[in-house]
């Protein structure tokens, strides 16, 4: 037990240990190891990080922004300097490779630089002379005490989708982070703390589902953002909007790629590969679903076929591997139960990544890729995240029948298509119910300047995360009309 690291929470500028006795152990899913363990943050320390973060709010609005965005500046580089050592403890603690670790530290990064821009993307409107010597305008002010609560699949990179917006528009902000991977968020606190951030301005609290609720029910947080499965971005969404705050709740998904006869099949096999079993699947973003039109069905199948059966799957940290494990071994189960469930219901394995195990890694949490095929698209394999290296075969006619397979879906976070014609790409573009879209482009995940943009089930709310999506959640709008009549100016 000694190596096991506890992490405390951060409130008003400092790192607490909670009273609570209910331990949350984090597990290395690659070992199955316990390396680290937090607390579950009961109602009364969330109440108490709620009041620190009102009190601190009070002042901080009242910074210029200009200054607030200092604080931003200091942190860039302390994320850049910490990366290789950030990306480390993603993997440990998540499973994805090394490398995807980093590629996440740098989306994550991305954000903090778009966010030194408020003082920019915070500028309202005016109009002079909307009457006679009457002129109006528009300010954005901050909200409050905002809260994110935030998934395991991406530790670094989504908190950073919100607390730099938040805390440039003059908010106080709340993170809590998914208890299965708190390691990377208690690393970027410590980095937050060392930019000299007023306390209070910027909390962690760790906890599952009574912590979350404890956030929720709070009089003093106005506004929620959540990442998350769409179940609990669904109740999140209703207990926020119930209680008056503002929300934006993304959820789960289930991404569909079509892939034309006339696309450039190397490629858009690479890439499909890379988007159905990158991050072992557990991506928002991911692919699982491909739709063959017409002949790309043999060709597109074989090729998969291939890429499925070489990806090397092993412990992230290890060089040359391709593929982390999945986050647990319940997620591992359920992974293979719909394997199970999709073959019963007539699908067929044509890589079956089921019972395999890791050489060396005999307890780690390894799904293999699984590519099947003749899956019903109206069946639940076809409509389910299954949140793994799972890639579902489905075949249609023409462009038409592909697009009306997409739009079936209840979910609505990416599709993508792949071709060689700009007349298709533009019918898809067009036409398919899906708020990120990639033309050629496996995961379409937008620069920290565009919302992330997920449709139906896949998002609850309006305004989506980054960029000035973000700055527009995080701040209200306030209208001036204004009039100075001379005569009562008597000292001019
Ligand atoms: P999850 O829904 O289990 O947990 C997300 C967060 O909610 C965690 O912090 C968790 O502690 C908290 N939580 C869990 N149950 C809760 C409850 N009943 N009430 C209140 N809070 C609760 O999700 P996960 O397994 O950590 O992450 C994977 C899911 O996130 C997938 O469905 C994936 O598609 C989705 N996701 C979506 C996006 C997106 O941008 N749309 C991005 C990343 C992940």
């Amino acid at each position: 037990m000694s190596d096991v690291q506890e992490l405390p929470n951060y409130v008003d500028g400092q790192w607490k240990r909670s009273s609570s006795s209910q331990h949350l152990p984090v597990i290395n899913p690659a070992t199955a190891e316990v390396i680290a363990r937090a607390q579950a943050t009961p109602a009364a320390e969330v109440d108490a990080a709620a009041r620190a973060a009102a009190d601190a709010f009070e002042e901080w609005r009242r910074i210029p922004a200009t200054d607030r965005v200092q604080f931003l500046f200091r942190l860039k580089p302390l994320l850049e300097a910490h990366s290789d050592e950030i990306a480390r403890v993603i993997t440990e603690e998540c499973g994805k490779t090394l490398a995807e670790s980093a590629s996440e530290v740098r989306r994550g990064i991305e954000n903090v630089e778009v966010a030194c821009g408020i003082p920019t993307l915070l500028q309202g409107w005016n109009n002079e002379n909307i009457a006679g010597g009457i002129d109006e305008h528009l300010f954005r002010q901050p909200v409050g005490v905002v809260a994110a609560v935030t998934p395991f699949n991406f530790p670094a990179m989504i908190p950073l989708w919100f607390l730099p917006y938040a805390i440039a528009c003059g908010n106080s902000f709340i993170l809590k982070p998914s208890q299965r991977v708190p390691m990377t968020s208690t690393r970027l606190f410590e980095l937050i703390d060392q930019t000299g951030l007023p306390r209070g301005v910027a909390q962690l609290l760790h906890g599952g589902r009574e912590t979350v609720e404890a956030i929720l029910d709070h009089p003093a947080v106005r506004a929620i953002s959540f990442v998350g499965s769409t179940p609990v971005a669904r109740q999140v969404y209703a207990r926020a909007a119930s209680q008056g705050k503002r929300a934006q709740c993304q959820g789960g998904a289930k991404n569909p790629l079509i892939v034309l006869p006339d696309a450039d099949l190397e490629m858009a096999t690479r890439i499909a590969a890379d988007s159905a079993f990158g991050c072992a699947g557990q991506r928002c973003l991911a692919a699982s679903l491909a739709i063959t039109v017409g002949d790309a069905r043999q060709r597109f199948t074989r090729a998969m076929a291939e890429v499925a059966s070489a990806r090397r799957v092993g412990c992230g940290l290890d060089p040359g591997v391709e593929m982390g494990p999945v986050i647990s071994a319940e997620s591992r189960t359920r992974i293979e139960a719909w394997i199970g469930r999709g073959i019963h219901a007539g699908a067929k394995a044509i890589v079956d990544g089921r019972g395999r195990r890791v050489e060396g890694y005999g307890a780690g949490f390894f799904a293999f890729p699984t590519l099947l095929d003749e899956v019903n698209p109206d069946g639940d394999l076809a409509r389910t995240e299954i949140f793994g290296p799972v890639l579902s075969l489905v075949h249609a006619r023409d462009l038409s029948e592909a697009i009306a397979l997409v739009n079936r879906s209840a979910h609505g976070n990416m599709a993508c298509l792949f071709t060689s014609s700009g007349a298709a790409a533009r019918q898809f573009r067009n036409e398919a119910l899906a708020g990120n879209i990639g033309i050629n482009v496996g995961v379409a995940a937008p620069m920290a300047f565009y919302p992330f943009s997920g449709w139906k089930e896949s998002f609850f709310g309006d305004l989506h995360a980054q960029g000035r999506h973000a700055v527009e959640f995080y701040t209200q709008t306030k209208v001036v009309v204004e009039r100075w009549p001379r005569e009562v100016s008597p000292t001019f």
